[in-house]
């Protein structure tokens, strides 16, 4: 799977030009999913232009109440109804710049499922909480708290996406070493939790500073599932970071 976050960029103007461009590129793919994120106020555009592609839609955030006195924020109902098809929940933003807590990402996880979403839970350390040594504990915690509650069959509709704080938007990028030493971790993790087969069956995404330099090494390894990009899912180079995958 490649996912692209295009966080807070592009009007719908742009983001009806780019998502003809990746149209015509790669909407004809078929041997991964290729998912984008637009802003919330793009979605309606981006969806019409990728209709009859295989190129997905999904949120960068939802509130998960229905609806009701939420100034400023979109329901899973609203985006349910454009065709959307997976959300993003507890990316690094959204739990550090807003405030967002485990049991809050929890709540919308759950929402996520039930409105029959997929939702791509973030994860991810600090650079402190790395260099204390807590990587594991902060990965565990944000999973254990995150999917609490889920069975088996929501977990398999879950995607997980490990995003070291300190790569996203940095330009560092997590090593081979480091991106799979985490990433098998969260494997092994949810292999306790909910049995083998279920952990084989979560894809779970790299992101931070992916680029077509970079992902060849970070695709191969054994318990990548593919990348959530950021900064380079806003450009061509999108386009080569599906070429790589394949
Ligand atoms: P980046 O962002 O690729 O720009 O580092 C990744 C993300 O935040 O999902």
């Amino acid at each position: 799977m490649v996912a692209g976050n295009w966080k807070m960029n592009k009007s719908p103007t742009e983001a009806k030009l780019f998502a003809g461009l990746l149209a015509s590129k790669i909407g004809k793919e078929t041997v991964m999913d290729i998912v984008v994120f637009p802003p919330a106020i793009d979605i309606p555009f981006v969806v019409d232009v990728l209709k009859d592609t295989n190129i997905g839609v999904g949120v960068q955030n939802v509130h998960p109440k229905e609806k009701g006195a939420f100034t400023g924020e979109t329901s899973l109902l609203m985006v349910k109804d454009l065709s959307v098809e997976y959300v993003l929940v507890g990316h690094s933003e959204r739990r550090h710049i807003f405030g967002e807590s485990d049991e809050f990402i929890n709540e919308k996880v759950k929402a996520v499922l039930s409105a029959g979403l997929r939702p791509v839970l973030c994860v991810g350390e600090t650079l402190e909480e790395r260099e204390k040594g807590l990587t594991k504990n902060v990965l565990e915690r944000q999973i254990r708290l995150g999917l609490f509650g889920l069975e088996k069959e929501d977990v398999v509709n879950t995607v997980i996406a490990y995003e070291p704080v300190w790569a996203i938007g940095t330009g560092v990028v997590a090593t081979p070493e480091q991106a799979e030493e985490a990433m098998a971790f969260i494997r092994s993790l949810l292999g306790e939790l909910y049995g083998m087969e279920t952990a084989e069956n979560v894809r779970i995404l790299y992101g931070g500073s992916i680029k077509p330099e970079n992902f060849d090494a970070l695709i191969r390894l054994k318990n990548v599932d593919g990348g959530l990009v950021g900064g380079a899912s806003l450009k061509e180079s999108f386009i080569e970071l599906v070429e790589i995958a394949k």
